[in-house]
């Protein structure tokens, strides 16, 4: 890119030169002279412009298209999971850190509540071990969630090494507590356990980590950049299976380029947008999921889609958030009607997991044909809701909702997918050389339930196992031919309603068929739906260049059929999963392992 910047230069010099030389030497009169050299370098000017962009883009086109990149480490997604291994990876190291959105693009920043970690002298990593168990209904991997659990302290630590502004706790100033950073609680936590940095927590990670990522000079950063597809040693005809790069898709250029590295880790976040209503961000279509998925990639647990009980409802609030930590500061659910309801389905009420403060609000909207229920903090002092929630407030406040005096109306809405890439305490896949980690990852820590806040602490400690992992492996150089991506053989697309039109109805019927309550039709019929559109996208791709849309759509469907084949699988209800024809949970656990034919 340099060397086009140069040879642009140079050849805007020699032509401006060439420009000066006809003008300057011109016979004319003088009066007419001087009119016509004020025309000519007007006309100079704008032709070498165009000239420049010309040549430039032929250039930087030239590049782009015969290209292979190489890198020590290709990391694909920039959250809280991908800015931390590239944090960690050593200086010496040429990393490549993709994004298909800007750096912060993901859900990391979203989150408000804040991060689970055993730092208060009166916790333990056993209260955390079980709070966690119980939450994920008996399907945790105990090895993975002790893991998680053990190194919590040490990440933590190491964002505040970062610099992440944490929420000071005024109990330490005046010497009655050891930690010096406040702890809410939230609800399935048996202690004050989620340090955070007021009610942004996300956002004061994302901030910092990526303000570290972009000081780094062994990082390139490549936004608007969308991995299309990994590649494999075995998709080249070797029997080996090992992945060395992926094709990455330059959104500005609209080329797809070859991205090498001996070490790739997919940090590409969850699949909430296969729902309808969500409170994830726009790019969340579980691309890694899908792409780990036709590489060769074992999958787990998909069916396990955690639905937050409350996001506000509001039909100018895109997905709007309302923290599980405002139920946990005293926040009451009631009817339209002002009635409280909790204390019908939960002993713990407003504090019960997730999934049945969920399914209680579900069950309550249908039950009365009612759009929302309520949520209410109003009876704390003002005061303290500003200080404790000033996103929400301030949030709610621009809808015309004063949270200090009346109740939140709110709705479910996909939050969070537990399932995902299967992966050892490494955040090793069954590929060699191919890690996935953080909300694509399926690690075993979240069972058939994820505890509040202990998704971003997950982020935290596989990004540094899994770069622990890396660094111990002498990969050995591989003499291989990639061939470049072609799309000779497909022209751009006319027809991008289709794109839109399928988005919409993958995301329709997930909620309808396969969203908090499920059954056997509901599921059949959604398997049905997605094998139409699997083979209407088939067709679409195999015909149309590639673009973003494209791509996440492909993925996105992909990874709904993945859900809807979990959900088949699993005949109980357990956790998450909730299906009117097996309401029971059976006596023996077991994760679904979906294992791709490659
Ligand atoms: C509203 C909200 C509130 C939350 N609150 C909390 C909380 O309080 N505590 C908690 O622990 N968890 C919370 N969570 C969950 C937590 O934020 C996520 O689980 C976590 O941030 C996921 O981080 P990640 O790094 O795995 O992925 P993300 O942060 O989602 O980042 C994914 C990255 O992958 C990139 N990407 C995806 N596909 C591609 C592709 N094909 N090519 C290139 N790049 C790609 C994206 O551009 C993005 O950079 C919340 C989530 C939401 C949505």
């Amino acid at each position: 890119m340099a060397d086009a910047l140069t040879s642009s230069l140079i050849h805007y010099s020699l032509i401006s030169m060439l420009f000066d030389t006809v003008l300057y030497d011109s016979s004319y009169q003088k009066k007419f002279h001087q009119i016509v050299i004020n025309e000519f370098e007007l006309i100079r000017d704008a032709a070498l412009i165009v000239l420049n962009f010309v040549y430039f883009h032929h250039l930087c086109g030239m590049e782009l298209l015969c290209m292979i990149q190489f890198f020590d480490a290709l990391i694909i997604g920039t959250g809280a999971a991908g800015l931390t291994a590239a944090l960690r990876l050593p200086q010496q190291w040429n990393v490549a850190v993709i994004s298909k959105g800007e750096l912060q693009s993901g859900s990391t920043q979203w989150a408000q509540g804040g991060v689970a970690a055993v730092l208060d002298r009166l916790d333990s990593v056993d209260a955390h071990v079980q709070d966690t168990l119980t939450a994920g209904a008996g399907l945790c991997n105990e090895e993975a969630v002790r893991f998680t659990v053990e190194h919590s302290e040490k990440a933590i630590q190491w964002l505040i090494e970062q610099g992440v502004p944490f929420t000071a706790n005024p109990e330490f100033e005046h010497h009655t507590q050891e930690f010096p950073f406040h702890l809410h609680r939230e609800g399935g936590h048996s202690h004050r356990r989620i340090i955070h940095a007021a009610d942004a927590t996300g956002w004061a990670i994302a901030e910092t980590l990526t303000n570290k990522v972009r000081q780094c000079k062994n990082v390139t950063i490549f936004e608007k950049h969308t991995a299309v597809d990994l590649i494999s040693t075995h998709k080249l005809g070797l029997s080996e299976q090992r992945c060395i790069g992926a094709y990455i898709l330059n959104q500005t250029s609209g080329e797809v380029v070859t991205f090498r590295a001996p070490h790739v880790i997919l940090a590409t976040g969850g699949s909430a947008k296969a729902y309808l209503y969500t409170s994830n961000p726009d790019g969340t279509s579980g691309d890694g999921i899908a792409m780990a998925w036709r590489a060769g990639c074992q999958v787990a647990n998909m069916e396990f889609n955690q639905f937050h009980p409350t996001c506000l409802y509001h039909p100018h609030a895109k997905s709007f958030l309302i923290s599980e930590a405002v139920r946990g500061e005293g926040g009451r659910l009631l009817l339209p009607n002002g009635e409280p309801f909790m204390h019908r389905f939960d002993k713990r009420l407003e504090l019960a997991p997730r999934d049945i403060v969920a399914r209680a609000i579900d069950h309550e909207i249908k039950r009365l044909g009612v759009d929302h229920v309520f949520l209410d903090i109003s009876h704390k002092p003002a005061d303290f809701i500003k200080e404790h929630f000033p996103t929400i407030y301030s949030r709610c406040l621009k809808y015309g909702i004063d949270i200090t005096q009346q109740p939140i109306p709110v709705v479910p809405a996909a939050h969070y997918t537990c399932g995902g890439i299967k992966t050892d305490l490494a955040g090793r896949t069954n590929m060699a050389n191919l890690y996935a980690i953080g909300e694509c990852a399926h690690t075993g820590l979240h069972g058939a339930n994820r505890l509040a806040s202990n998704s971003l602490l997950e982020c935290f400690v596989f990004a540094m196992a899994a770069v622990d992992d890396i660094l111990t492996q002498n990969v050995p150089k591989l003499d291989l031919e990639i061939p470049a991506w072609d799309d000779s053989q497909v022209t751009d697309s006319d027809e991008d309603v289709v794109i839109s039109h399928n988005w919409d109805e993958v995301r329709r019927f997930m909620w309808d068929y396969v969203g908090i309550v499920r059954t056997n039709k509901r599921l059949q019929r959604a398997l049905h739906r997605v094998q139409v559109l699997q083979e209407e996208i088939r067709e679409y791709y195999s015909n149309y260049k590639v673009s973003n849309d494209l791509l996440e759509l492909r993925n996105l469907v992909m990874v709904a059929e993945l859900i809807i084949r979990s959900a088949m699988e699993r005949r109980e209800s357990r956790g998450l999963n909730y299906t009117l024809d097996y309401p029971d949970m059976l006596p023996e656990t077991k994760d679904t392992v979906l294992t791709p034919s490659v």
